[in-house]
């Protein structure tokens, strides 16, 4: 058994374990553990500094997940849009196969709690009618293998579906969805790598929520597969106790760039039954990213993106840095809340064409989204005076 095999099987998981090791109520123990059973492998437990802490929070469950009863069990429709089991079929060119139940951890605000944590092993014959799909659809170009964690499969039958892939000419992108480097970096092996790079291109999706999750040990693993020339990109998520800090943020965000992670995502959390405590207001989001544009490198900054109830997939949302067009002029505002007039190409617009906009600004403001009560009308406004550039030699 590989040292990573050992470490989930020493998770923490049982309710006598809940109750020892959190001071959880045997009652509520029992109510969460049918919910959404614990795994908390020795190597993340050992980031918890204290209780109720941002790392706490992410994986010991609380009696607020059975307090939620507005949440939905599958907000993002992944099953409705699912032709053959183990595969959803959103976007056009891209499709998510899910290939696990397990994972290295559970994270108590999963949108998938549905599907994760059934002990069952899926086999590569429970997987053909999901390869004989990607097979047939020849419009699809980027496979994302998910679960649960991809990374939970041994190297054997992971080979086994890179494979498989590789046999249909269409597919282009392989994609690995794994929380394996931030949560149980040990995973990361160099025979992994070795294994996975023969699949190229392949490129790793993974998860960190907050800068006590960069260690040495995820910093090794994250280097051990960019060395391999698998491009590493994070999806984190914007929740309340974990990370919903514009400080918190930035320092995360520089450091993954630091063990050359590309922050990717920023999604808000979802409507996932049981998770409604982590929720943040969009105005929260909107608010943190205005405070990171212009303050740290656009290579450090994620798209915010709210993954759309129902299965509407990602959209992306924005501080507000248009405050007003017409057929002459756009009116802007930038990251320090300076006005700015960009003038349209004479001729191009046509006031037909023209999408209204006219959002307050509050000037020395309070860095969000640019709302306020008191409205000001650009319409006839032809001249703004703009700060002056002070030119610098670099
Ligand atoms: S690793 Fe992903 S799929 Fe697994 S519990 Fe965490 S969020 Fe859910």
């Amino acid at each position: 058994m590989e040292l990573w095999q050992q470490m989930v099987r020493d998770s923490i998981h049982s309710v006598d374990q809940l109750v020892e090791k959190f001071g959880i109520d045997r009652k509520v123990a029992e109510g969460l553990d049918e919910f959404f059973q614990a795994r908390i492998n020795p190597y993340y437990l050992s980031l918890i500094r204290e209780p109720g802490d941002p790392i706490w929070n992410q994986c010991v469950p609380d009696n607020a997940e059975l307090e939620d009863i507005d949440g939905f069990e599958d907000p993002l429709q992944e099953d409705a849009m699912s032709p053959v089991p183990n595969i959803t079929h959103r976007y056009p060119d891209r499709a998510l196969f899910l290939t696990t139940s397990q994972c290295g951890m559970y994270c108590r605000f999963c949108t998938r709690k549905r599907k994760v944590g059934n002990s069952d092993k899926i086999s590569m014959k429970e997987l053909e009618s999901a390869f004989k799909y990607l097979e047939k659809h020849t419009e699809i170009r980027d496979v994302i293998l998910s679960g649960g964690d991809p990374l939970m499969l041994t190297d054997t039958m992971l080979e086994k579906i890179l494979k498989r892939l590789r046999q249909i000419p269409h597919i282009e992108i392989i994609r690995l969805g794994t929380k394996m480097p931030c949560v149980l970096p040990q995973r990361i092996t160099p025979k992994l790598v070795e294994m996975i790079k023969k699949y190229h291109p392949i490129y790793v999706n993974t998860h960190f929520n907050h800068p006590w999750e960069i260690t040495p040990e995820s910093t090794k693993a994250c280097e051990m597969l960019v060395n391999a020339g698998i491009p590493v990109n994070n999806q984190a998520v914007l929740m309340r106790g974990v990370n919903d800090d514009a400080d918190i943020l930035r320092e995360l965000f520089i450091r993954l760039l630091k063990i050359r992670v590309r922050p990717y995502y920023l999604f808000m959390a979802d409507e996932t039954r049981g998770a409604n405590h982590f929720r943040t207001s969009l105005d929260k989001g909107l608010e943190i990213m205005f405070k990171l544009r212009g303050n740290i490198s656009g290579l450090a900054i994620p798209h915010f993106v709210i993954d759309a109830p129902g299965g509407g997939g990602k959209i992306p949302v924005l501080p507000q840095y248009v405050l007003h067009r017409d057929e002459e002029k756009i009116i802007m505002r930038n990251y320090k809340d300076d006005l700015y007039i960009y003038r349209e190409a004479r001729g191009e617009v046509k006031q037909e064409t023209i999408i209204p906009i006219e959002i307050s600004n509050k000037k020395n403001g309070n860095g969000s989204n640019g709302s306020s009560k008191k409205s000001k009308n650009y319409k006839g406004v032809t001249k703004i005076d703009m700060p002056v550039l002070i030119s610098t030699e670099n």
